[in-house]
């Protein structure tokens, strides 16, 4: 099942109907899964995935996308929970990302509608107003082209409401993630193996058995990829959240409610997000209840006629922090990628080489399942 009717994917793979010895299986297809599979393919492992359903998975496939620094808050209150070094390092980081995934989908002629069309944070009052100035001095500080927008400045973005003022990420980029993943496996030759779910499997001294209905998987490693359960005993570490997304129909008015094409989002924790995509309007929720009185908010004057509506859930760490790191001596996971996870997949998966390598740096300490173990083990 495609989580988005508007951009799905159309390639599809066939199942795995017979055994198979590989170096690395991943297990999930969504970004997390992929990601990792292009990294070990790329540091010279021989990978194989498989995938419950369809590649591009849940979580990836609803996605709207966004491609912004960070795990999932602002980076002020990043450095208040990770540290100020942690946080420089992710926003540094994720930008560098940014960069990469848009350089990807050009040189590898990826159809995944990336676009670096920025982004806007926006205060609706002059409370926020306050905390989008100190944001925006930390950024800065930091060396991110951010630019702090008047109320003026920002009508010509976004004309049809009247905001406190707001922070421009001229670097932010959008991509349809499902298309994007499913081009790279391609792109790599991942073999990809899709309606083939693992069933289970034993690790033992040398080696890990996974099990498909209708074949076994022998391999050193396991990377498991599979967004929610199994949680490998870290449930109590996670929240389920979700998202949903509001398309309208086609519409000639896009240019009136987006003249820059930019994406804007509201600076709560759970935030809303409203961007054009094509000739439609996007308003994306955390919930839906009170959307008849967001879209009158958002698009006063505009008939917004909804045309679609998709949402899915994705896991979120309680510390924001998505987990990447072995749970056994033969097994990883790239799990809890949160509200930020195209990004967080796309880094967690390029550090998979060295984690199943035993290396660790600044990322890795901070993304390892142990962070919730003082004592260093593991519930099995
Ligand atoms: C509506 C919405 C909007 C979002 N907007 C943004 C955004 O703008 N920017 C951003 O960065 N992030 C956004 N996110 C979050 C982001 O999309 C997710 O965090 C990310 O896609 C998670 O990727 P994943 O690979 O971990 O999970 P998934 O995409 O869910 O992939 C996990 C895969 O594992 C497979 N699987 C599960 N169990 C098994 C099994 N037993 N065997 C085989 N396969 C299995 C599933 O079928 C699935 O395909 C959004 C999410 C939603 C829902």
């Amino acid at each position: 099942m495609q989580a988005n009717p508007i951009w799905p994917v159309e390639k599809r793979r066939p199942p795995l109907e017979r055994d198979l010895k590989v170096d690395v299986l991943v297990i999930g297809g969504g970004m997390a899964g992929v990601s990792c599979a292009r990294s070990l393919m790329r540091a010279g492992r021989e990978v194989a995935l498989i995938e419950r359903d369809e590649l591009g998975g849940p979580a990836t496939g609803a996605s709207s996308g966004v491609l912004y620094y960070g795990s999932g808050t602002n980076y002020l209150e990043a450095v208040k929970l990770f540290g100020q070094q942690n946080a420089d390092s992710l926003w540094l980081e994720t930008a560098r990302v940014i960069q990469e995934i848009k350089d990807t989908a050009r040189d590898c002629k990826i159809d995944c509608g990336i676009r670096s069309c920025g982004s806007i944070m926006v205060a609706q009052n002059d409370g926020q107003l306050a905390d989008v100035e100190e944001e925006h001095a930390g950024l800065q500080k930091l060396g991110l082209p951010t630019r702090l927008l008047s109320p003026d400045a920002l009508k010509t973005s976004y004309p049809l409401v009247e905001f406190a003022g707001g922070i421009a990420f001229d670097a932010v980029g959008q991509v349809h993630p499902a298309r994007l993943a499913s081009a790279m496996a391609e792109h790599e030759g991942i073999p990809v193996y899709e309606k083939t779910p693992s069933e289970g499997w034993e690790e033992s001294a040398d080696k890990v058995m996974v099990k498909t209905p209708k074949a076994r998987i022998e391999c050193t490693n396991l990377v498991v990829a599979t967004n929610l359960e199994p949680f490998l005993g870290l449930e109590t570490h996670f929240d389920t959240e979700g998202s949903v997304i509001l398309a309208s129909a086609p519409t000639p008015r896009v240019k009136e409610a987006f003249p820059e094409e930019k994406i804007l989002w509201t600076m709560e924790e759970k935030y809303d997000i409203v961007y054009p995509r094509g000739d439609r309007l996007i308003l994306e929720l955390y919930q839906l209840g009170d959307e008849d009185e967001k879209l009158r908010r958002y698009f006063p004057g505009i008939e917004f006629v909804t045309d679609q509506i998709w949402g899915e859930n994705w896991s979120k760490p309680r510390d924001w922090i998505p987990i990447a790191g072995m749970v056994s001596k033969r097994t990883a996971v790239a799990k809890g990628m949160g509200d930020q996870g195209i990004i967080m997949s796309w880094l967690s998966g390029k550090k998979m080489p060295g984690i199943l390598e035993g290396k660790s740096d600044w990322f890795t300490r901070l993304t390892s399942p142990q962070r919730f173990f003082p004592g260093g083990v593991m519930p099995q």
